[in-house]
């Protein structure tokens, strides 16, 4: 009898796994994909599509219909739409669709959960949160007032804040001040290439302020297109900035699904997987990506896992048993400054500036999307 895996969230994930799924072209499956953007955000790319006149919108958002027409039309399906309610003991989703006023209730054997994460603070572009239009004038918007603004502030020192940072300091460095807030005393929350990022963000004339942590924001009194913000530092104090980018904070798109299934404390709202990456007390659901963040959020993580559940689904479906998801072989973490420069390190193995440009900065990743859209990721 034809099985049905349903994926929710069309990103990194959950196209991956639906691919690898597809190119068996096994004649009993069913494929439905779920997602809430009909495009896939290469969101990497964000932090320099916020510089107008970089990217055009067709390079980093793609139709994920396209992605898919590749395979038979009865072997899959693509719904926009958004995962409401799922019930893992009638296995069943439910789904609303702009094109209907009622919820689909969409049945499966075996469902991914690769909803992902969004930014803690709305109104910034670094992922897409809501449908495909919404993200593209959410970025149009957001590229538009830093193309005006005179002083921006960047709060967050991480690898997000430290590359939003490095852009408009390539940009504008010369002719706008860019300030970014960093909590502690070290940026990328003090790893070891915490002083590499620096140096390279004093090059472009990136203002850090340590020890300084966002309080409260609110329009200026003195302009409402202003943001007045205030921080806590040695002494307490207001900011006022003509753009405030917060790069802080990612919360779980994991409200559709029951809170017994969720994991609690630090980690709390995100998924609670075994080593199989399958929801905990489940047969049939898996979990990838940044619904997991394990270790922590990133695509190179979420690709290994994805291969993994995709590996796991084609099991359960053949009645086997599932595999251990194996984790990176190595940690990297690669953080642009820039379009010519930047940070990181493979392992504990500093890597130079250049070859972070190389490998990660010159393009952001763009030239891996191709085999996320073709499916030759998977
Ligand atoms: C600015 C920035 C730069 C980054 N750079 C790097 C980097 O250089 N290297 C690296 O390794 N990682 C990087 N990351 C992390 C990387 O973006 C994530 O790890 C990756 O996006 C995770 O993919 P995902 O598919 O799990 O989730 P997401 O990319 O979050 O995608 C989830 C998808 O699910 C959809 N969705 C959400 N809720 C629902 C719902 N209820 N129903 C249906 N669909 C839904 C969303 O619309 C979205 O399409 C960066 C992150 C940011 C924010």
């Amino acid at each position: 009898m034809a099985k049905t895996v349903v994926i929710l969230g069309g990103a990194f994930a959950g196209l991956h796994v639906a691919h690898a799924l597809l190119k068996k072209r096994d004649a009993g499956l069913k494929v439905i994909l779920v997602s809430k953007n009909s495009h896939f955000y290469w969101n990497i790319a964000s932090v320099r599509a916020i510089v107008p006149g970089i990217y055009k919108d067709e390079e980093i958002f793609k139709p994920i219909s396209e992605a898919l027409s590749r395979y038979p039309e009865t072997s899959y399906e693509l719904v926009v739409g958004t995962a409401e309610a799922a019930d893992f003991e009638a296995k069943t989703v439910s789904v609303t669709t702009a094109s209907s006023s009622e919820p689909r209730s969409i049945s499966y054997d075996q469902l991914l959960l690769a909803t992902g994460s969004r930014t803690a603070v709305t109104g910034v572009p670094w992922k897409a949160a809501g449908s495909y239009e919404e993200a593209v004038a959410l970025l149009h918007a957001t590229a538009e007032k830093a193309e005006a603004a005179s002083h921006i502030v960047v709060a967050g020192a991480g690898s997000t804040g430290v590359e939003v940072a490095g852009e408009l300091g390539f940009a504008w460095g010369k002719t706008k001040e860019i300030v970014l807030l960093c909590a502690e005393d070290k940026l990328l929350g003090g790893d070891i290439v915490s002083s590499a990022a620096a140096n390279e963000l004093k090059k472009l004339n990136v203002r850090v302020e340590y020890g300084t942590r966002v309080e409260d924001t609110k329009p200026s009194e003195s302009d409402a297109k202003k943001t007045d913000i205030t921080v806590s530092s040695t002494e307490a104090k207001t900011i006022t900035t003509d753009l405030y980018l917060p790069t802080f904070g990612l919360v779980p798109n994991s409200e559709f699904i029951d809170a017994k299934y969720l994991e609690d404390g630090a980690r709390k709202g995100l998924v609670a997987v075994d080593e199989f990456l399958r929801v905990k007390d489940t047969t049939n659901v898996w979990a990838a990506g940044d619904l997991v963040s394990n270790p922590r959020a990133g695509f190179m993580i979420t690709q290994k896992q994805a291969a993994a559940v995709a590996k796991n689904i084609e099991l359960a479906l053949a009645g086997k048993p599932p595999l251990a998801a194996k984790g990176m072989p190595v940690d990297i973490l690669a953080v642009s400054t820039g379009r010519s420069r930047g940070a990181g390190r493979m392992g504990s193995f500093r890597m130079p500036s250049f070859g972070v440009w190389l490998a990660k900065g010159r393009q952001l990743g763009l030239n891996m999307f191709p085999s996320y859209l073709d499916g030759s990721v998977a």
